[in-house]
């Protein structure tokens, strides 16, 4: 259902739209408006960058079809840049350029451009591919390399999936799940998703900050972070999941 594939947050997901009340249909190729019966229907089958017109102009696109720059935002034509949802964009986990269009990449990358077409020295290093969408409510927040994307770039991944309250129950506290991902072979976390109705974002931002840094699972594990009980546990479900992490690894 996201692109972040994962079977254990697809059956999250799907029972969250079930409680909504809509219904999800796999594999099924829709050929005429017969085949589903409704009112209204709204297609929305994906999107590609727009990145023809300058494709046509002599600008090189890269293997995601996206507009290939190095990390000044600078294309293959002298003093012509690119930025936003018509450039790649450098993955930090992998060090391969992908396209992930978002507004939070589009404002960096497209400040970096201006700042360079204007004679600074400016440089993007790249994402390591954050976002967070409401499902139905439920928060969902999801950063790196999903396990299966880790095993396709060449990973040796390794996941746990953890669910625990993201308060103390006597605050209300609500079930928030994590999946984390590590590398076995260097014990580097990869990504994350985390779901919940609340306390969602400041963790999925954590693991950012934490893929930035390269950071691995038992260094993560231990991390410093904020504990009073109308906020968080004092384990908090993301050390939980990076301890249950760490015991695999070893
Ligand atoms: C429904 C929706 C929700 C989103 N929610 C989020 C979110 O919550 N968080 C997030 O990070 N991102 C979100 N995004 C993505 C975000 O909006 C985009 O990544 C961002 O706007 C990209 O900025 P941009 O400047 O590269 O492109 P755009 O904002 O698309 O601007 C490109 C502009 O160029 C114009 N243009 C195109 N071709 C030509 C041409 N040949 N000549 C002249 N002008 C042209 C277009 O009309 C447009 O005005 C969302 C996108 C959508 C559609």
């Amino acid at each position: 259902l996201l692109t972040w594939e994962d079977e254990r947050l697809t059956q999250i997901l799907l029972e969250r739209l079930q409680r909504c009340q809509i219904g999800v249909n796999f594999n099924a190729t829709v050929r005429s408006p017969d085949d589903v019966p409704c009112d209204l229907a709204v297609f929305t089958a994906g999107f590609t960058p727009n990145a023809a017109a300058p494709a046509e102009a002599g600008v090189e696109l890269g293997r995601t079809r996206a507009i290939r720059v190095n990390d000044r935002q600078e294309t293959n034509l002298a003093g012509l840049y690119a930025a936003g949802d018509c450039a790649e964009v450098n993955q930090l986990i992998t060090g391969r350029p992908v396209w992930i269009p978002l507004g939070t990449t589009a404002n960096k990358t497209g400040r970096v451009a201006g700042s360079n077409a204007a004679g600074k020295r400016a440089r993007f290093d790249g994402v390591v591919g954050t976002s967070i969408v409401r499902v139905g409510g439920l928060a969902v927040g999801l950063t790196g390399l999903s396990e299966s994307a880790a095993r396709q770039e060449g990973f040796s991944p390794v996941s746990v999936r953890v669910d625990a309250p993201d308060k103390a129950l006597y605050f209300r506290g609500r079930r928030v799940t994590v999946i984390l991902v590590a590398d076995r072979a260097t014990g580097r976390l990869l990504g994350a998703a985390v779901l919940g109705d609340e306390g969602v974002v400041g963790r999925i931002n954590t693991v950012a900050a934490a893929l930035t840094a390269h950071m691995k699972a038992d260094v993560f594990a231990d991390l410093d972070l904020a504990y009073a009980p109308p906020y968080a546990t004092v384990n908090d479900p993301l050390l939980v999941a990076a301890r249950q992490l760490t015991k695999l690894l070893n």
